[in-house]
């Protein structure tokens, strides 16, 4: 079973394209880099997180593909578990391609990591009842290992819209997990790469830490339900492929979620309130988990989705 997480899953062919999932542990879980191959390129959609980057090159040599044959990397958003691998991988002919927002992010990683890395003091100022989980030693190495050291991509565009050989995909703003996220869509093929956008049963998981908004995801829950896929390939977790009925849940738990945002809004402290609400159920939970799993094993074997 669990071997089996690390062996590249055969998705199919969809007109020219065959795809493969690879999945790429990270801290605490695993994400899914997708290849797409036709008779004249390969592209590889998110990476994943550097953790995994000998599992990535593993699975890919099983497909009898080197680094080296990649001709671009596509990035649905600015998450290191999703683009990490793609500054490490020796791929020198590659292209890298992401959204606009996105893009001007991935210039930024060196400053933003630190900023990410510093803002966790800023979270003990919030809530100085967790003070000293939010500025611990293992938190920062949990945080450094989180956030690694890059070097820059070179040949990197932010673009809306690639053609490569045979292969084009359209890279279709959907902001609700984070504001830059995007959908990268093989229209001709129906071929849907979701990112972090929505997964299984329309489960979403909203960025709040990363500018993430319900009112994003609300606008483009109506600008994506046009497209027509008939495969799903989400950042983490199976294949799907009901991409109306994923929206309409999806639409269920935004909704559910606004709720409980209005709920502690009328609450003395709303701001407090509401970021507490979000900790208690993800944030200091979902890191110390993953804290405990990086500092037991210093390699990651999690197999928790999302
Ligand atoms: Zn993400």
């Amino acid at each position: 079973m669990r071997s089996s997480h690390y062996s590249p899953i055969d998705l199919g062919s969809f007109g020219r394209i065959a795809a493969w999932a690879i999945r790429v542990p990270y801290i605490g879980g695993t994400s899914n880099a997708y290849v797409l191959k036709s008779d004249s390129v390969v592209i590889v959609v998110d990476p994943g997180h550097p953790i995994g980057l000998g599992r990535f090159e593993s699975q890919l040599a099983a497909l009898a593909l080197r680094p080296r044959d990649i001709d671009a990397f596509v990035y649905t958003h600015a998450h290191v578990d999703h683009f990490g691998n793609g500054a490490l991988l020796d791929s020198p002919r590659a292209v890298h391609f992401a959204g606009h927002a996105t893009a001007r992010l991935l210039y930024e990683y060196g400053q933003w990591r630190g900023e990410k890395i510093a803002g966790v003091a800023f979270l003990a100022d919030m809530f100085p009842a967790q003070a000293g989980e939010f500025t611990s030693l293992s938190m920062r190495r949990f945080l450094e290992g989180f956030f690694p050291v890059l070097p820059d991509m070179p040949q990197l565009h932010g673009t809306d819209r690639l053609q490569m050989g045979d292969i084009a995909l359209d890279l279709l703003a959907a902001p609700g997990h984070s504001p830059d996220h995007v959908v990268v869509n093989a229209a001709k093929e129906q071929v849907l790469m979701s990112g972090d956008y929505v997964f299984r049963d329309g489960h979403i998981s909203i960025g709040y830490h990363a500018g993430g908004s319900i009112e994003h995801y609300r606008d483009s829950l109506h600008t994506l339900s046009d497209l027509q896929p008939c495969i799903v390939l989400p950042g983490h977790g199976p294949a799907l492929s009901d991409w109306s009925r994923l929206l309409h849940q999806a639409e269920g738990r935004i909704d559910a979620e606004l709720r409980s945002a209005l709920r502690v809004a009328k609450v003395s402290d709303p701001l407090g309130s509401f970021f507490g609400h979000r900790l208690r159920e993800v944030g200091v939970y979902a890191a110390a988990n993953r804290l405990a799993a990086y500092l037991a094993h210093l390699e990651v074997e999690g197999d928790r989705e999302e």
